[in-house]
């Protein structure tokens, strides 16, 4: 066994610390992974505090990890030792049902290995995250990372990039479309340098002003302050698609009327409560309300290679491990923009 360091929750109400654990030896088809950097996800707060429920204990959180390959299996095909490698949201899925051969395996019907707080294919084997000195996984569900980007911007791309780059490749958002990107935080502010990169015109919709700069800064060709009801009368029937990124409760209505004939709203966030919504404001228009988790690993890999290609990562604030706590009360606070990453040589 791989004796593993880590930060790592002992229960839904305490604090992390340090936690000591085995990984297994690496399979015939298993690389090694020294982590070197790893993204906080919002979802990493919501499963720590077992908001969601059947948060398994003790967990060591982090999907957006980034590192560099120390050992391989004897059938390893794809990686060296050596290689920078990525691991996003799941580490193994069934690989038999119609969405694992279709390569959408984040939507396996049968049984999806979340990265930590999950189960290994047997089913009782509990999965650890990225908040760990290594990681062992299956070469299939590793992601090759370019050495021309700075990798601690590239980490977030494994969730919070995927995440929005996904639904942007599914319905073919480019050149001719006008995006909205709703809430400019983790995962809006890549939206906005995605939807830019594939030729979309990407309008900002926010409830602050003070985020005006910042998203132009980003990229975005317009700002819409969304409190402001003259505003959004200025935008009425005007997206073909608005990406909808915000996790706390609001109307959908009002921005479902943004939306042209035949527009599409994209939910990513997942507001705690139902939503409703008049369905007059999608039948007269035949609006969409559309849903999208994640992505597959090979789009996973063609988005990291385009944002490679197109110099794209993440805005981060690294920190070392020790200021996790401290990092998740200002993620609860809005207080980072718009990525924390974990700086894992100071673990
Ligand atoms: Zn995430
Ligand atoms: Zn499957």
């Amino acid at each position: 066994m791989i004796a593993a360091k880590s930060y790592a929750a002992q229960s839904a109400t305490t604090p992390l610390g340090p936690h000591s654990f085995e990984r297994r030896e690496p399979g015939e088809h298993d690389v090694v992974i020294d982590i070197l950097y790893c993204g906080v996800c919002h979802s990493d707060i919501h499963q720590v505090r077992d908001e969601w429920g059947g948060s398994i204990f003790p967990m060591v959180p982090g999907h957006e990890i980034v590192g560099r390959i120390s050992r391989i299996g004897s059938q390893v095909k794809d990686f060296k030792v050596g290689d920078l490698a990525g691991i996003g949201c799941f580490v193994d899925s069934c690989r038999v049902c119609n969405s694992c051969k279709e390569g959408l395996e984040q939507y396996c019907e049968t049984h999806l290995s979340q990265t930590y707080n999950g189960y290994e294919q047997d089913r009782k084997t509990p999965t650890y995250g990225g908040y760990s000195s290594q990681i062992v996984v299956d070469e299939k569900y590793t992601l090759h990372v370019s050495p021309n980007l700075p990798l601690e911007g590239v980490a977030p791309l494994l969730c919070a990039g995927i995440t929005t780059w996904s639904p942007l490749r599914e319905w073919k958002v480019g050149k001719g479309h006008r995006l909205g990107v709703l809430g400019l935080g983790g995962l809006g502010h890549m939206a906005v340098k995605l939807g830019v990169a594939l030729g979309a015109e990407v309008t900002m919709l926010s409830s602050s002003a003070s985020k005006e700069k910042d998203a132009k800064r980003l990229g975005a060709h317009k700002f819409a302050l969304t409190k402001d009801p003259e505003v959004l009368k200025g935008y009425s029937g005007y997206f073909d698609f608005i990406i909808d990124t915000v996790s706390a409760q609001h109307d959908f209505d009002i921005y479902l009327n943004l939306l042209k004939r035949d527009g599409t709203l994209i939910l990513v966030g997942a507001p705690p409560k139902p939503n409703d919504f008049q369905a007059f404001s999608i039948i007269p228009k035949r609006r969409r309300i559309a849903g999208s988790m994640i992505g597959g690993i090979k789009e996973t890999q063609e988005m990291l290679d385009f944002c490679a290609q197109h110099n794209i990562v993440s805005d981060v604030e690294v920190i070392p491990m020790k200021e996790i706590n401290n990092a998740y009360e200002r993620v609860l606070n809005g207080d980072v923009r718009y990525r924390f990453v974990i700086d894992m040589a100071t673990l």
